[in-house]
Order: C-alpha cells, then structure tokens, then sequence
C-alpha cells in the first residue's frame, strides 16, 4: 500500500531526526522532502502548501525555549497535519443496528461500487445486522446480475428489475419491500457513467430527493489521484455526500485520492477496499492510517483486524485468554495460534512491536506446523499451562505424531512460553480493554 509514499515520507523524518542540530535548514529540507512526496503520492499542490504552513505554525520551531526536543516536536506535527488532511473533523452518519437505515452509494462506473455494496452489507451483516441491497443501477448490463452473484454468495436478499428502466422506481419498490421485512440497513447500488456527465448527477439528485437516504457514500478508486477533487466536488454538489470509501487499495493506490475526496467533500474516509474478494474491507482510522503511512504502529488497527475476523463470542474468550496469564493452557494457545493464523501476519507483528522479544519469524507456514503438533497433545497437556510438563519423552512422541522435528517442536514450546509470558503484561490488558470497549 502506497510503498512509495510511505519510504518518501519515512525517509524524510528519519532524515530530519538523524542530523546533529535541527536548525532551519533541516526544517527546511525535512518539509521540502514531505512536499515532494505528497505531490508525488498526486495530493494537490494547495493541499500541500497548506499542511506545510500548519507545520510551520504549530511546531513554531525559531521560539522554543532551549532544551525541547524539536525533533519529536517537528514529526508530531507532521503526523497531527497528516493526519487533519484525512479527517474534516465531522464524523459521519453511523447507522445504528436494529433502527433502519438507508445508505446510498455513489460514483463513476467501474469504481468499485456494486462490489463496494456487497462488501459493506457483509461487513455489517458479520457484526449481526440485518442488510438488504437494492440494485437502482439501470444503465450498465449485468449491474444486477453482478450484485445478485455476491448477495447470493453472502446470503443477503437483494431486490433489482430487469424490465423497469427507472432507477427511482426500482429504489423506492426495493426500499418498501425491505422496510416491510424490518431490514436495518439497506443499501442502494446506484448507476455511474465514465465521467461527472450532467444526466448522471441529476439522476442521482432525483434518487436522492426520493429515498431520503441517511447517507450517501462516495466512492473514489485510489489510483486516480488529484482528479478525484473534481469528480467528489461534482457528486457533493447534486447530493449530500456523509462519507468516502477508498477503493482498489491493493493496485496503484496514490494517497491523493483520498485525501483529495476528503478535502473537497469535507467529509471522512469510512472504509477502504483492498482487494476483490468480499471480505477485503476495513474501517479507516485516519491516526492508524496515518501512522502505517509513518512505518509506526497504531493498535487500533490490531483491534479493527481483530474485531473484523473473530466473531463476538470469540471474542469474549479470546479477551478472556490474553489476560488469564497464570493459566494459559496449551489448549488457550492453541486457540491463539489458530486465531493468528486466520488473521494473517499482522497481530503478531503487533505483538512483536509490544513485546519485543516474541519470536521473529512466526510466519503463517510456521502457525500451521504449530497448529499440527498441537492436535498431537493429549488432553492432559493441552489441559496444562505448565510447559515443564513437556518432557523429552513427550516431545519426541510429539515430533513423530506430527512429523516435524524436536527442533521444530522446542522452538513451539519457546513461543508458547513467550505468549503465556506476554498475557501477563499489562500492555496486553489495555489492548483487550480496548477491544472489549469497541465491541458493536
Ligand atoms: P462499479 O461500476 O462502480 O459498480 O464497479 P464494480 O463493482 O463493477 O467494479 C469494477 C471492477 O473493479 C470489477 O472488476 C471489480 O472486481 C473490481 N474491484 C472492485 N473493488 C476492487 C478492489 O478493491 N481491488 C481490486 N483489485 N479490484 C476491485
């Protein structure tokens, strides 16, 4: 994601902090650095002038009194200015589970929308909403087709027809049924053509004045850049935009785009879309984002990602393992391992940023070795959180029911050990307490 804006950006702190005295002309070059990379990253020029002069302002370097640490100063200003570029300070409209809510979704053809619609009515629908997707998208052949073929994937009905050419008809027929049926969220897939063209934005206008959408989502695809401006500005101006979502961040995502939506409709990134399958889709946090984007960690992502790919009930129990320290059982790390694995490599590298010493190189291969030798254990090791259990004998009995080494199985025990270690931390506590607060 967005791997040259990222080194640009990191090489220029890193820069700033290396050198001897942070004097004007490193201030200078640390903001020329940054001016360079975002107008690279395609986020226009006046959005850039203004982040450096809110730099200037707000780290007042020349009237600092001796002995602040201006370095730390200049990159928490930075970061607080990115940051501000993707959030308008506005939050928007969050639908409320159990009321009913109507989302409509916006943009040109071939953004992302009818797979955008899907993915959020399966994002929500995972959290135990109850959505219904509605195709108003008349003008492109196949948009039904295309959104009933992921409706019928995910179990969620749909409404669309294939005879009325009418895309307010078709809205307000869909929203009726749904309404009837005491869907919570609905969502309304709407039509795009290649460009902001007039017929387009009036049709979304009169759909807009008909259903009486809670929000409209506009969609912009991050690899066009500045051009988004123009395009968020038109939609912005015949309906009233409450939200972005970012698409296609796994290509030639450009950073600009977003930033771009977001400034000329002054409203937040709700979501990005990174990839096609359905479930590639997260909640955006503008600090998380920004701070992946400054190669730092921020633990609202870890808890997003955790929230996202563990059910609530898992939840519970796995909030419940990270903080039971004095009794993590093999059969509590097994549970843990499995839950990494199926959340890919990112909470252990996480993990690895609170807890230094956890083992490197737990890579998924390396989680599903684990995962093997574990269904070797008998029930009595499984049911024990004392690793001194695990004598030579069963070790090797171990490695011959998995067929893996000892080395291999050590190096199992060396990260259990780590785990049941770190669950004690109080670090661990925190993020749980997060977790367990965020839960929908
Ligand atoms: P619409 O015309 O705005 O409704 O766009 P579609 O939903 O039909 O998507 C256009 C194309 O983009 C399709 O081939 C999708 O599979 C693809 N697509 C959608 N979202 C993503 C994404 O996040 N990543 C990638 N790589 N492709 C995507």
């Amino acid at each position: 994601m967005l791997v040259e804006l990222k080194d640009r950006l990191t090489q220029a702190i890193r820069d700033m902090k290396n050198a001897t005295v942070v004097d004007e002309s490193v201030v200078n070059e640390c903001l020329n650095e940054i001016t360079r990379a975002l107008l690279r990253g395609d986020v226009p020029f006046h959005l850039v002038k203004e982040l450096v002069n809110n730099v200037k302002k707000s780290a007042n370097l020349n009237n600092l009194p001796s002995g602040i640490n201006k370095r730390k100063i200049l990159e928490e200003s930075i970061f607080s200015e990115l940051c501000n570029m993707l959030n308008p300070g506005k939050p928007s409209f969050t639908p409320r589970k159990g009321e009913t809510s109507v989302v409509m979704f916006v943009g040109l053809q071939g953004t992302g929308k009818t797979t955008t619609c899907a993915k959020y009515a399966y994002y929500h629908q995972k959290k135990g909403w109850k959505p219904a997707l509605i195709c108003a998208d008349t003008f492109r052949d196949g948009a039904l087709d295309q959104l009933k073929q992921d409706a019928v994937k995910v179990e969620i009905p749909y409404y669309g027809s294939s005879t009325e050419s009418d895309p307010t008809e078709v809205a307000l027929e869909g929203l009726k049924r749904f309404k009837n049926e005491n869907r919570d969220l609905i969502i309304i897939d709407t039509s795009g053509r290649h460009k902001q063209e007039v017929a387009l934005l009036e049709e979304m206008r009169q759909l807009y004045e008909a259903t009486k959408p809670d929000l409209v989502v506009f969609l912009i695809d991050s690899s066009i850049g500045q051009a988004a401006f123009d395009q968020a500005r038109a939609f912005k101006q015949s309906v009233s935009v409450g939200g972005v979502i970012v698409t296609k961040f796994d290509g030639h995502a450009k950073g600009g785009g977003a930033i771009s939506a977001v400034a000329a409709t002054k409203c937040p990134v709700i979501f990005i879309e990174n990839g096609e399958q359905l479930d590639k889709f997260e909640a955006f946090d503008a600090k998380a984002f920004v701070c992946r984007l400054l190669g730092k960690h921020h633990p609202a992502e870890l808890v997003d990602r955790f929230r996202d790919s563990v059910s609530l009930d898992e939840q519970a129990d796995l909030c419940q393992m990270f903080t039971d320290g004095e009794n993590f059982t093999f059969k509590k790390y097994q549970a843990v391992v499995k839950h990494n694995y199926k959340m890919g490599p990112l909470l252990l590298s996480q993990v690895r940023d609170l807890q230094p010493n956890v083992q490197e190189n737990v890579k998924p291969e390396q989680m599903k070795k684990y995962l093997i030798m574990m269904d070797s254990l008998t029930s009595e090791e499984l049911n024990s959180s004392n690793p001194k259990i695990m004598k030579e004998s069963r070790i090797r009995r171990i490695a011959q029911g998995s067929g893996c080494h000892v080395g291999d199985v050590m190096k199992m025990l060396e990260h259990y050990k780590q785990l049941a270690n770190m669950c004690t931390r109080r670090k661990m506590d925190n993020m749980t307490r997060m977790i367990s607060r965020g839960r929908m």
